[in-house]
């Protein structure tokens, strides 16, 4: 569909759509679910231009699989129309970057998702294991995976950001093809930003995700698990306030924010209703449209976050 944009998956070939649909709800991450919204939700995804579908067996032990495999199931398109990431190493029982896991835990997301091969396998959440590990033993585990051709490309996803160059500096080159980001390219955490030309110049693409910062940036505000300190919490409260009081949706504004960045591949958004596809790829159009985002009222909102600006929460294993 013209106008939602697609954008090269870094030297994978793959073009994605620069809005993604983060399939992380459907396992009930952020409140229940019903199965035929979720499916409703993918299928209108698709019917919109969405061409991307990012998940993990972690998310709701398994359940965001294994629905989101019903919902491809009942895509009328040819596969090689969209691409599907899901992860390896992070689970409801905890995290095992062996080799042996990561080998078995492919074929388990395969039989869930009803699907031959993956498009990406990203190791999850690298932070809370051995990036030693990961460096000589899982990415070597899925090079091998990836001769079967079970998947076709491999990435690694996490909070801190100083994993990336960790591994990206100790892996041979091209055996990494993407990175996944989350929470550190919205209004109140740009701090992907300095990285970007890093890994442009080692040709891994670049996925975003968390646009909201995990539901900070909406007016129904976070989950009751979310980690961010409190000042954050109550900043990002009185932005969504101070939007709601303008007539403006603080979520259109953050995902503005984040689509405007060409060197970002994809912006994954969790997404759980037709309404809120509908609404992120009518915002993601108007952004691709080059119409401006309201930059007066991100100002405003710049402001209210000037003083939590880049604050994040610890993630992962002190060694890392
Ligand atoms: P998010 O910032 O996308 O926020 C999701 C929340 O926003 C959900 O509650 C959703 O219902 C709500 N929402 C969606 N559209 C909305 C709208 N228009 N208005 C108001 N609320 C709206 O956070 P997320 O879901 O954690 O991140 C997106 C996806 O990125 C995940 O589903 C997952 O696939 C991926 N992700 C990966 C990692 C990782 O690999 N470590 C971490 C975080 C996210």
């Amino acid at each position: 569909m013209a106008g939602l944009g697609m954008r090269e998956l870094g030297y994978t070939g793959l073009k994605v759509s620069s809005l993604g649909f983060g399939a992380s709800p459907l396992g009930n991450v952020f409140g229940t679910v019903k199965e035929e919204d979720a499916i409703a939700s993918v299928n209108e995804a698709v019917r919109l231009g969405i061409n991307f579908f990012d998940t993990s067996p972690y998310y709701g032990s398994t359940l965001s699989e294994q629905v989101l495999g019903k919902a491809l199931k009942t895509l009328t398109i040819p596969r090689d129309r969209y691409v599907v990431s899901t992860k390896c190493g992070r689970y409801k029982e905890g995290f095992d970057f062996s080799a042996q896991r990561v080998t078995q835990s492919i074929d388990e997301s395969l039989a869930r998702l009803n699907l031959d091969y993956v498009d990406i396998l990203q190791c999850h959440d690298i932070e809370f294991g051995s990036l030693d590990q990961i460096v000589n033993e899982t990415i070597p585990a899925l090079q091998k995976i990836k001769e079967t051709g079970k998947i076709r490309y491999i990435g690694i996803t996490g909070l801190p950001l100083n994993i990336f160059p960790y591994v990206l500096d100790r892996v041979p080159p091209g055996s990494v093809d993407v990175i996944l980001s989350y929470c550190h390219y919205s209004i109140n955490d740009s701090s992907l930003e300095d990285l970007l030309p890093y890994l442009k110049s080692k040709g891994v693409g670049v996925i975003t995700a968390s646009p909201f910062s995990m539901g900070l940036l909406t007016e129904s505000g976070p989950p009751e698990w979310h980690p961010a300190p409190s000042e954050l919490k109550a900043a990002c409260a009185a932005a969504a306030t101070h939007c709601k009081a303008k007539g403006k949706n603080i979520s259109k504004l953050a995902l503005q924010y984040s689509l405007k960045n060409t060197d970002i591949s994809s912006v994954l958004v969790g997404m759980n209703s037709i309404q809120q596809v509908q609404e992120n790829v009518a915002a993601a159009i108007e952004a691709n449209k080059g119409q401006n985002i309201d930059d007066e009222l991100l100002k405003e909102v710049e402001v209210i976050f000037s003083p939590v600006k880049n604050l994040s929460w610890p993630s992962g294993v002190t060694q890392n």
